[in-house]
C-alpha cells in the first residue's frame, strides 16, 4: 500500500479527501460525525461507517457537517442515519437519536 501516515487525532481540520476516503472505505468509527460523504450521482449523504456499498470517488463529495451537505441539497441516507450522527444533525438538540452518556 502506501506511505500515507495513519490519521491519529481525527478531526475537522484534518478533512483531507484522501483521509476522507480511506476512512469511508474502512467504515472507520473514528470517523463518524467528523465528516459526511455526499454522493453526487444520488444525491444522498452519509455517515463514513455507512454500511451501504460505497459508491464511486468520482461521485463522492465531502462534508464536515450533515447541515453542510443538506444545504448542498443532499438528502439523508436511510440506512446510516446522517442526520442522526453524532454532532452531525441541524436540529440534534432537539432529536436526540440516542442515549448521550454525557459524563
Ligand atoms: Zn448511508
Amino acid at each position: 500500500m502506501s506511505s500515507l501516515p495513519a490519521p491519529a487525532a481525527p478531526s475537522v481540520a484534518s478533512l483531507d479527501p484522501r483521509v476522507c476516503e480511506r476512512a469511508r472505505l474502512s467504515r472507520d468509527p473514528r470517523f463518524d460525525g467528523l465528516f459526511f460523504t455526499a454522493v453526487r450521482s444520488t444525491g444522498i449523504y452519509c455517515r463514513p461507517v455507512c454500511p451501504a456499498p460505497a459508491p464511486k470517488p468520482e461521485n463522492v463529495d465531502y462534508y464536515p457537517s450533515a447541515a453542510a451537505a443538506e444545504s448542498a441539497g443532499f438528502r439523508p441516507c436511510l440506512r446510516c442515519r446522517p442526520e442522526l450522527a453524532p454532532g452531525g444533525a441541524p436540529g440534534a438538540a432537539a432529536t436526540r437519536p440516542w442515549p448521550v452518556r454525557s459524563s
